[in-house]
Formats: C-alpha cells, sequence, structure tokens
C-alpha cells in the first residue's frame, strides 16, 4: 500500500522540494498551508507538473487547528505514515528589541507545532508498527545565531524533543530524526542583499548555498526502509559550516 507522508508548510522553499521528492519517490502526499491565498497558486502549478498533492488549512501553533486539520486529512487519505515538521518563521531581533509577541510567534510555530502536530499522528504510526517523524530544525539551533534568541531557542528545542520521542517510540517501529539544514538558496534568503548573502557563502566551507533539493532528498533518505536504525540523530547539512 502506498505510504502517505505529511509536510507541515509544504509551500515554502524547502517544503514544495519535499514534496515533490516524496511524490517522486512513491509516496502519497498531503501539505497544510496557513496563508490564505498561496494555495491554489502552488496546487495549480505542482499540477502542471504532474504532482496530485491534497492540501489543508493549518496553523500549526494551534493544537485545535491542528486537530481539525488531522481530522479533515484522516477522512479524506486514512492514516499518516511520515511526518515532516517543516512549518518555520523568523521574527529577528537582537534581544534587547525582541518583543513578547516575537517570542512567542516563533516558539509557537517552530517548537509547539512540534507538540501540536506530532500529537494528531504518533500514536497511530505506534499502533500500526511502523512510522516517521521528521523534524526541520537549524543550524542556528545547534550554535546560536546573533539576532536570534527566540529562533535558536525553538530550533535547539526542537532537537530535545526528538531525543525523548525517538527513545519512546524506537520499539513501535517509529524513528523520530532532526535535520539542521545550514543556508539554502530559497526565496528568503535570495531575498538578502548580494553583499550579505556573499558574506555568508564565505562563511560556508562547501562554498555555496545549499539547494531545497539537496535537504529534500535527505528526507526522503530519512522516511525510507533504509534508514530504520537512525533515530534521535540530528543530521546537519550545511555545507560544513558547522561541524561537531
Ligand atoms: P518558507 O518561509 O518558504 O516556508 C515556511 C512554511 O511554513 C510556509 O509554507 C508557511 O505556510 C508555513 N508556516 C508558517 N507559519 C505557519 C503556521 N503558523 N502554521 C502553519 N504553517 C506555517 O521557509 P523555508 O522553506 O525556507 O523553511 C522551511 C523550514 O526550514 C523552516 O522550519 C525553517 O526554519 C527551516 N530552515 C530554513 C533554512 C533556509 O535557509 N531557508 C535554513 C535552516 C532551516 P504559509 O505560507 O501558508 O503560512
Amino acid at each position: 500500500m502506498t505510504r502517505l507522508a505529511l509536510v507541515t508548510g509544504g509551500m515554502g522553499g524547502i517544503g514544495t522540494a519535499i514534496c515533490r521528492q516524496l511524490a517522486d519517490a512513491g509516496y502519497q502526499v498531503a501539505t497544510t498551508y496557513s496563508r490564505t491565498g498561496r494555495q491554489e497558486q502552488w496546487l495549480a502549478d505542482a499540477t502542471a507538473a504532474g504532482y496530485a498533492f491534497h492540501a489543508f488549512e493549518c496553523n500549526v501553533a494551534d493544537y485545535a487547528s491542528c486537530s481539525a486539520m488531522a481530522a479533515a486529512l484522516r477522512e479524506k487519505l486514512g492514516e499518516v505514515d511520515i511526518l515532516v515538521n517543516n512549518a518555520g518563521i523568523t521574527r529577528d531581533a537582537t534581544f534587547r528589541k525582541l518583543s513578547q509577541p516575537d517570542w512567542d510567534a516563533v516558539m509557537g510555530t517552530n517548537l509547539d507545532s512540534l507538540f501540536n502536530v506530532s500529537k494528531q499522528f504518533v500514536d497511530s504510526m505506534s499502533e500500526r508498527g511502523w512510522g516517521r517523524v521528521i523534524n526541520i530544525s537549524s543550524i542556528n539551533g545547534q550554535k546560536g545565531q546573533f539576532g536570534q534568541t527566540n529562533y535558536s531557542a525553538a530550533k535547539a528545542g526542537m532537537h530535545g524533543f526528538t531525543m525523548a520521542l525517538a527513545q519512546e517510540v524506537a520499539r513501535k517501529g517509529v524513528t523520530v530524526n532532526t535535520i539542521s539544514p545550514g543556508y539554502i538558496a530559497t526565496e528568503m534568503v535570495m531575498a538578502v542583499p548580494v553583499e550579505i548573502r556573499e558574506r555568508i557563502v564565505g562563511q560556508i566551507p562547501v562554498g555555496r548555498l545549499g539547494k531545497p533539493e539537496e535537504v529534500a532528498s535527505l528526507i526522503v533518505w530519512l522516511a525510507s526502509e533504509m534508514a530504520g536504525f537512525v533515530t534521535g540523530a540530528n543530521i546537519a547539512i550545511n555545507g560544513g559550516q558547522h561541524t561537531g
């Protein structure tokens, strides 16, 4: 039977590549969107490229919204086998200027979301004896980043969640892993002024930004049978920018 993958925030720069590669690998793919308006064009582009994705509205920072999304998804498609917690935001400011709402927003979307979304699907994976949870963190959760106390804390917290849940569900055939991308050439990063981008690239030993497709291929591998012995890991994909 075809396995079902859910990618939260799958209409973004990295999410789109993840959805497409999972579909190319033979999975049925569902995604979520939170910003009204963008989904029609994204789905139309995907259809034109030969993909048949399912999209569900969901605010990952809100538990009730995640429960409603899970109910709608189950009714339409059945049980989720592979969950990619990809939705995320930044609200950058030095700690001195960081506002309380911007702290909460980043915690809600990047960290609370792991509880809100995983809670909907992990029990069922355990009961069925197979599952994959893949959490998209960041290099900045590993090394900290100036101007990102909120984002660095939330992204580091994601891996704490991964390590604990991995231990709880390992015997049930469910793996839980974090991946920590460095700078990836998404719209957001390409919008950074060229001189700042060049400075960033100067810090990357491989000498270039990563590609969304490179992140996606790591996820396809983690979702596969061959990755069944990898759990509780935090896999860096950063061109050598941060090691250890
Ligand atoms: P994008 O901004 O392109 O996409 C983020 C996605 O998250 C969007 O689809 C957005 O959906 C969704 N999202 C945001 N807020 C919510 C919410 N409250 N509820 C549901 N969905 C939400 O980002 P990227 O593709 O660049 O990043 C994807 C992940 O990778 C993020 O977790 C990011 O932190 C991480 N990352 C990115 C790096 C990079 O270089 N780009 C580097 C390291 C990590 P919508 O538009 O519908 O709101």
